[in-house]
């Protein structure tokens, strides 16, 4: 049994968005990405690509994702003079992928460039910031120099994202709902990764919902890697994950 594909209207645009997963192409080789693409149906998923494999596989191989079908995260979370992030963005946009990223840190006038290059009433892509990442704790922040409690800092750099107009932000389903009071428009992209169905291993995340839950408490897009790439079989994993959020 397949689940239907579920639509909705981005920040007022009739933008269809596909079912809100965004499977990790955590892969070192491209070749071991593809075999797993192969196995996915570019309607029911979308893909997130990152450093290490768009560092080896480019721009075109993006491209080719695009022209199968699939929505695309590019999770490159750009951090730069304002400038080169407007560029940047742009360069992203022309790709034809779905959701871009931006480090709220790089500063408002670095995220209202992006905001330029990507101008929110064009729907897509879907200009989202990250705040604090997940591998610092409060040590490593005072370590660059930031005093502020985490939670705050991680609240204060939203609140700026969303002045300039973002789309949203990638946390965890655990800051979701904090995070919809922040994005206030109508339909906010709230991206969450650290998701586990239930009775899946927590791998080395830590704080984990599964589908269900995250999306009852405020995500709009999951990101979810392991639970699917690993699967013996990747497509009835993604249909049981899509099954629950019914
Ligand atoms: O395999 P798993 O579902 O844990 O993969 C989660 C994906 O989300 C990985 O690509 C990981 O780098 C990313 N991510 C995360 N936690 C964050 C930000 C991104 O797990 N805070």
């Amino acid at each position: 049994m397949t689940a239907p594909v579920r639509k909705f209207a981005a920040d007022g645009q009739m933008a269809a968005v596909p079912p809100p997963v965004y499977v990790a192409l955590d892969f070192s080789e491209p070749a071991a990405a593809e075999v797993l693409m192969h196995r996915l149906d570019p309607g029911r998923c979308g893909l997130k690509v990152g450093k290490e494999l768009f560092t080896r596989t480019g721009a075109e191989w993006v491209r080719a994702l695009v022209a199968q079908g699939f929505p695309v995260f590019l999770d490159l979370k750009f951090h730069d003079i304002p400038h080169t992030v407007e560029q940047a963005c742009r360069a992203a946009a022309d790709l034809g992928v779905r959701i871009v990223n931006v480090h709220a840190s790089g500063g408002r006038a670095m995220l209202a460039a992006a905001r330029r290059a990507i101008p929110a009433e064009a729907g897509v892509p879907a200009l989202i910031a990250v705040t604090v990442l997940t591998s610092m704790d409060q040590s490593a922040l005072q370590e660059v120099g930031i005093q502020r409690a985490l939670p705050d800092q991680v609240a204060a750099l939203a609140q700026m994202a969303a002045e300039e107009g973002l789309d949203g932000v990638v946390c965890s389903a655990w800051e979701a709902r904090h995070m919809r009071d922040i994005f206030t428009q109508a339909h906010p992209w709230i991206v969450t990764p650290g998701i586990r169905p239930a009775g899946t291993a927590a791998d080395d995340q830590s704080r984990i919902m599964t589908p269900r839950e995250a999306m009852d408490a405020g995500a709009t897009a999951l990101v979810i890697g392991r639970p699917i790439t690993r699967a013996p079989d990747p497509a009835a994993a993604l249909d049981a994950i899509l099954a629950s959020l019914d």
